[in-house]
């Protein structure tokens, strides 16, 4: 028996990173996975090593209105309903506000904000439809502090926590629970960017993190599993920090 077994879960941002590792585990526990990312090489063969039984990757920029419906409607086609949404895409840089250029603030939010409500308006209806189910947020750390140097971020993941605050009111009479994950630092591609040893990153947070390390993606998804599964049945609108003790100080 796995957790999942019987559900339907489409994860944005799942060809890599956290995405990945969630696409992988709830595959392990038993749910249909609809890959959506726009790194098509990627997530293709990841569906593919999954299984054609277990995993369908469709290109989802989730900035697109016009890719949301399409995924929805493969989804539905293959899988016959969606009842989970993981809202996991997202995109980082590095720019005190001053210096940063309206262009790249409106990328930001553009990726981690309209994204993640593009999400929600448009798989939430689907869920209900399938009789209820769950939608996990990523947000971040930043979502409920400040960080120096990453201003249009921080302001894009406290927005994914108001939306998922206001998302869990307004869909729990649909039988949707709404919850947000908060990661720290995460050892994915996205804390590792071209040009950064992933060595000099991990010995970074070995210092910075009161648990000594920067955290697994698959400790994330595990975090998401549960937000997602039966396990979490009383839990909506809340934001999950997990980042090793680091907000604790
Ligand atoms: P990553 O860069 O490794 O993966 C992000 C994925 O999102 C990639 O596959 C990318 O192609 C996809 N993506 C980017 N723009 C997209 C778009 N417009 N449409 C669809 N897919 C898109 O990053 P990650 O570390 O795995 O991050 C996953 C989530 O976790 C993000 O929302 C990120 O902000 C959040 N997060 C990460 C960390 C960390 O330390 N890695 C910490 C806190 C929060």
């Amino acid at each position: 028996m796995g957790k999942l077994d019987g559900r339907v879960v489409l994860v944005t941002g799942a060809a890599r990173g956290q995405g990945e590792q969630e696409a992988r585990l709830f595959a392990a526990e038993g749910a249909k996975v609809v890959l959506g990312d726009v790194l098509d090489d990627a997530g293709g063969a990841l569906a593919k090593e999954l299984g054609e039984d277990r995993a369908a990757y469709v290109r989802l920029d989730v900035t697109s209105e016009g890719d949301w419906a399409a995924a929805v409607a493969a989804a539905k086609e293959r899988f016959g309903k969606i009842d989970g949404l993981v809202n996991n895409a997202g995109i980082l840089r590095f720019n005190e506000l001053v210096s940063t250029p309206l262009e790249e603030f409106q990328a930001i939010v553009s990726v981690n904000q309209t994204g993640c409500f593009l999400g929600i308006r448009t798989v939430a209806p689907e869920i209900a439809a399938a009789g209820g189910g769950t939608i996990v947020n990523t947000a971040s750390y930043t979502g409920l502090t400040g960080m120096a140097g990453v201003g249009a971020y921080a302001a894009s993941k406290h927005a994914v926590l108001g939306l998922t605050r206001v998302a869990a009111l307004e869909l729990a009479g649909k039988g949707i629970r709404v919850n947000a994950v908060c990661p720290g630092a995460i050892d994915t591609p996205m804390s590792n960017p071209e040009g950064v040893d992933p060595a000099a990153t991990a010995e970074l947070y070995r210092k910075l993190v009161p648990l000594g390390r920067i955290g697994r993606p698959d400790e994330v998804a595990a975090l998401a599993l549960f937000l997602t599964g039966a396990d979490s049945a009383y839990i909506t609108g809340q934001p999950f920090v997990i980042d090793g003790g680091w907000l604790a100080g």
